[in-house]
């Protein structure tokens, strides 16, 4: 891919965003499946939702431009899902999860946001209004996003921090986290 001109970057940062977005649609069902929060799990539902019609808005921008979004991989969203198929891998507390999936989701709300802002402001130096409309649609709802995710930090990693005596017992048996911890650095 030549880079001659602005058109031409436009194009392949739409392409790295077509490519983060339809990551995020495989993604975002497991994050849901792996909160425990009620309100995280039906915030990455309704993200889920939005994420695809964000999918759905690249391909009306792409063959408005009568031009096709490829098969460009998107390696820095490839990265940031992996880094949060890790933690739900790990064997965590169920609050203390929910507090590293939003970590996470927030890390990928910012990728987007960054993306997003920058193609909305090609697609003004370049003319396209249209375009530049329908992508601060997407911007503005990855930033209503972010900042749900922000709410829901404030409360879910306060019960992180001390989690629910039941939740703990039933994720680590009898064991409490402090002699977990202390086992793990080695002083018992
Ligand atoms: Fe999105
Ligand atoms: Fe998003």
């Amino acid at each position: 891919m030549e880079l001659n001109s602005l058109r031409d970057l436009y194009i392949e940062e739409l392409k790295d965003l077509y490519s983060a977005e339809n990551q995020l649609v495989k993604a975002l069902p497991k994050m849901a499946k792996a909160a425990t929060a009620k309100t995280l799990k039906s915030g990455f539902e309704k993200h889920l939702r939005e994420t695809k019609e964000h999918v759905d808005r690249l391909k009306k921008i792409f063959s408005d431009m009568n031009t096709s979004p490829g098969n460009k991989k998107c390696q820095a969203m490839e990265g940031l899902i992996a880094e949060g198929e890790d933690i739900i891998q790990e064997d965590a507390e169920p609050e203390v999860r929910d507090a590293a999936l939003i970590a996470a989701a927030q890390r990928v709300e910012h990728y987007e946001i960054a993306g997003y802002g920058c193609v909305r402001t090609y697609a003004n130096l370049l003319g396209d209004k249209r375009a530049a409309k329908t992508l601060q649609k997407t911007l503005d709802e990855e930033g209503a996003t972010d900042e749900k995710l922000t709410e829901l930090a404030q409360r879910i990693n306060v019960q992180a921090e001390s989690p629910t005596p039941k939740s703990a017992a039933k994720k680590r048996g009898s064991k409490p986290l402090t002699k977990k911890i202390m086992e793990a650095v080695g002083m018992e």
